[in-house]
């Protein structure tokens, strides 16, 4: 985007949105959990599906790149940026409610908070999400799991936009779930609002379970560290952090991003990294792996810009 496209597009979003909910030049380790990645042109922050939809038609009538984004736990940005507009889907698109055994969230729900309304009202299903820092709608589109459960167990009904900002109303058959994958992110729909059906069940239960996850989670995982979660797919008949491991490379560092000593699957940023020593390591990683072992591991995690 040169400057000029980006006046032009500041002027015709102003229309739609109001000032404090246009950024520019946006520092996107601000935005991502791996706390690392240049600045994105532009980053929108709409409040409701009315704004969403029509931000997202004038970005397609002018050719003017955008990629959605939720809580950034999933996402690597180039040191680059991006050379475009993020669509921000969090805090400012989050409500929430509850009926009978249905919880209907707006997609930039926090899952973790989504998971407690549910313990709240004494219904079962969301406990595997209880320590997922992501939102509701990038949980969709990952079909993220933990501990036996993933989203595809729950979700009963998603509304999107599709490419032309049509509404769409997808039943879970129809979302093409798979092993961290769905049909949001094939097709790249954008996610509006998750309808999930729980089962009724007891409250002190559903919050033991949820502390024990979370109690698994802390002991494993490097939670006082920046990172992505597992960079990486669980191959099929295999570990990914256990094929890490076996390739001698617990603690390997390029830069300051490290695989973690405590769960090879992560890489941390000890304070210093930049995406390239992300993006490095990775591709080091998957290198040594293949060599050890002969599985080819796949990113979990997406990388934008460069
Ligand atoms: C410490 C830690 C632990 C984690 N543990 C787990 C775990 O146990 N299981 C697991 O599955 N994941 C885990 N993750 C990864 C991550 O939290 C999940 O993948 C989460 O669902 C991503 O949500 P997000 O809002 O952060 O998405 P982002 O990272 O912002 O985006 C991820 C992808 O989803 C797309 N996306 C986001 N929102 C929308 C939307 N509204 N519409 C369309 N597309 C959208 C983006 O374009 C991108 O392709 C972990 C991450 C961290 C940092």
């Amino acid at each position: 985007m040169d400057s000029e496209m980006v006046m032009n597009a500041m002027n015709e979003i102003r229309k739609i949105l109001k000032d404090e909910q246009i950024l520019l030049d946006v520092p996107m380790k601000e935005h991502t959990s791996m706390r690392v990645g240049g600045k994105a042109k532009m980053m929108l922050l709409p409040s409701g599906v009315e704004e969403i939809r029509d931000v997202i038609k004038y970005l397609n009538e002018n050719n003017v790149p955008y990629y959605v984004i939720g809580n950034g736990t999933n996402l690597i940005v180039h040191d680059t940026g991006y050379d475009g507009v993020i669509i921000k889907l969090s805090d400012n698109f989050s409500s929430t409610s509850v009926e009978e055994d249905i919880i209907t969230a707006k997609s930039g729900a926090p899952l973790v908070l989504v998971s407690n309304l549910a313990c709240d009202h004494s219904l079962s299903g969301l406990e595997f999400a209880a320590g997922i820092p992501g939102t509701v709608g990038g949980a969709v589109t990952m079909n993220a799991g933990a501990y036996d459960g993933e989203m595809k167990d729950v979700v009963l009904e998603v509304t999107c936009l599709d490419k032309d900002a049509n509404l769409v109303h997808l039943c879970a058959e129809e979302l093409q779930f798979g092993y961290r994958t769905s049909r949001i992110q094939t097709e790249s729909l954008i996610v509006l609002e998750v309808k999930m059906r729980l089962s009724g069940g007891n409250r002190d239960e559903i919050r033991d379970k949820m502390r024990e996850l979370n109690r698994r989670r802390r002991e494993k995982q490097p939670l006082n560290f920046p990172s992505a979660g597992s960079i990486f797919k669980r191959p099929e008949g295999y570990y990914a952090g256990k094929l890490i491991e076996e390739a001698g490379l617990r603690g390997f560092q390029i830069g300051g991003a490290r695989v973690s000593d405590k769960h090879c699957g992560f890489i941390i940023n000890t304070g210093t990294a930049t995406a390239a020593d992300v993006i490095e390591l990775i591709e080091f990683i998957k290198k040594r792996v293949f060599e050890t072992s002969g599985v080819m591991l796949q990113q979990e995690v997406k990388i934008l810009g460069g």
